[in-house]
């Protein structure tokens, strides 16, 4: 594990902020106990990250040489995948296999985004008048990036990667369930050789540090993911300085099963969308709809296979569901499932921690199918953000658009035909800012991602993320060499 408790602009110190205990959930032992960053301790790192990022070695280093210690950084990563891949499971309670795969994803993250920086062009606008007229971009100074505990090194790469491409500093506060990973990839970026004070990684409070980092007057953009109230809540502060705020909020995403589709990639794909990641995902597909007419069927084949699913230990190397962050979400999902047999559903299959010695000791919840909630009931309305799926049938088309789009969230929606114009049209009509046609929790670092709605403001990845961490600047360059004519007699004294 990680020796510090804080990496503050280039210096590994003990906290003074609030005490964080991260665990492993498949048991409740303790991975470590550290002291999470105070205001004090965050305003030092806000100094030490402005006098680095304004330091010409940086500010003035052109984008291919920036591009440099960002693919240190992803070979640093690719050279301790397994350790991250460790920690992250230890933290968090995910499978050794899907941590692997975060690894090698922000690995993947900071070399595209280097490739981005040293490729970047800046335009030439058309002429209109005597000027030669261009746009440039600048960045913008320090970034404060704030991260959820479900996928921390991917969710950290995507908001550092492109913001050092951009030639910012960046502050990194991950989640209190959650620390442990940023710490290592703090280690690896010393590594790399970044200048000291570019970057910190400060675990702490949300309402201590992660408030400052919102409020600070010399903050000039924080770049969020986690729960839509706290994004919400930051949005507020936000606009107060008016400072811009990327958000990545939460989702209650539908998918779609039509009656052409082909069930057994239809069968898998939702199975995978809901229960991977024991349903901690921002897009996990928690509200499903099948056609009335194969209702019946599908969903007595996804309750047969769902039972077949192996919850198991995460280092495991056949779990496929493995236990939940915190014992604390574990009893909150179970809530979440009581809250939804009062309003009416009924369980097909879970609903309960599973039975057995190997799941006593930790954070373990079965997957769960409910079925009889209307789509107005909380549970198909709200996220649960755990193994939990609420089914529902419809009619046609029409409908299923209608009762998809009913709803606060729109972060992302899987679709399941071979009628490919129907795809179309659907996708289209769907609010979320992913669609997946047969297929689901399919990524590309080039691909922006994003939410509508209550699912949040703005986009990350592609190309242009780099852009959402630089101001943009008009340049026009007198092309005439001649006095303008407003004061050309004024200054000849004709
Ligand atoms: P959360 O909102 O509780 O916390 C997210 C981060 O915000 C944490 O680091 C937390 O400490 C910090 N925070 C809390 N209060 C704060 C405050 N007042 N000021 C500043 N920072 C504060 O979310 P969580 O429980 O860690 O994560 C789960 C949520 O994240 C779910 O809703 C999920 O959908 C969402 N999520 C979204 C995406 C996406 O890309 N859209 C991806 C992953 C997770």
């Amino acid at each position: 594990m990680p020796a510090g408790d804080l990496y503050v602009g280039g210096v590994w110190e003990k906290g003074t902020g609030a005490e964080i205990v991260s665990i492993f959930p498949a048991d409740g032992s303790v991975n470590r106990t550290l002291t999470g960053a105070s205001v004090t301790d965050g305003e030092r790192a806000i100094e030490r990250a402005k006098a680095a990022q304004a330091d010409p070695s940086w500010c003035n280093l052109k984008p291919h040489e920036r591009a440099r210690f960002l693919y240190a950084i992803a070979d640093g990563i690719e050279a301790d995948a397994a350790r991250i891949a460790h920690i992250q499971s230890r933290d968090t309670g995910k499978t050794l296999r899907e941590t692997g795969a975060l690894a090698a994803s922000a690995a993947g993250t900071f070399r595209y985004f280097g490739a981005v920086a040293e490729t970047m062009d800046e335009t030439l606008t058309s002429q209109r008048g005597d000027a030669l007229t261009m746009s440039v971009h600048e960045p913008l100074g320090l970034v404060a990036a704030i991260t959820p505990w479900n996928s921390p090194i991917a969710s950290d790469a995507q908001k550092v990667a492109p913001a050092l491409a951009a030639g910012n500093a960046v502050l990194l506060k991950p989640a209190s369930w959650s620390p442990l990973v940023a710490l290592e990839l703090a280690r690896i970026v010393e590594q790399a050789g970044l200048p000291p004070g570019l970057f910190s990684v400060l675990p702490g409070a949300g309402r201590e540090i992660g408030n400052l980092l919102v409020e600070h007057p010399d903050i000039a953009k924080v770049s969020f993911t986690g729960g839509t109230d706290t994004g919400r809540a930051l949005a507020v502060k936000a606009a107060k300085k008016l400072m811009p705020v990327s958000l990545e909020l939460g989702g209650k995403s539908p998918t779609i099963v039509f009656d052409d589709a082909e069930m057994d990639q239809a069968l898998a794909g939702v199975m995978f969308g809901i229960f991977s990641s024991s349903g901690q995902s921002c897009i996990a597909g928690s509200r499903l709809f099948v056609h009335r007419s194969i209702f019946d069927t599908f969903v007595g084949r996804l309750v047969a296979a769902t039972k077949r699913l192996t919850i198991g230990h995460p280092f495991e190397p056949g779990t496929q569901v493995a236990p939940l962050v915190h014992f604390d979400h574990r009893d909150a999902v179970a809530r979440d499932v009581a809250m939804a047999l009062e309003d009416g559903a009924e369980i097909l299959t879970g609903g309960r921690e599973p039975e057995g010695s190997a799941y006593e000791k930790g954070a373990y919840f079965m997957p769960t199918i409910l079925a009889g909630a209307a789509n107005d009931a909380r549970i198909c309305q709200r996220e649960v953000f755990g193994p939990v799926l609420a089914v529902l049938p419809f009619e046609d088309e029409d409908d299923v658009i209608a009762q998809a789009n009913a709803n606060d969230y729109g972060l992302a929606c899987g679709i399941w035909t071979t009628d490919f114009p129907k795809s179309w049209r659907v996708g289209r009509a769907i609010s979320a800012g992913t669609v997946w046609v047969n297929t689901y929790k399919q990524f590309s670092i080039s691909t922006p991602f994003g939410g509508e709605k209550d699912s949040g403001v703005g986009r990350e990845k592609g190309r242009e993320g780099v852009r959402a961490y630089m101001a943009q600047k008009g340049i026009y360059v007198d092309l005439t060499g001649t006095p303008h004519p407003w004061a050309a007699e004024t200054v000849s004294g004709r």
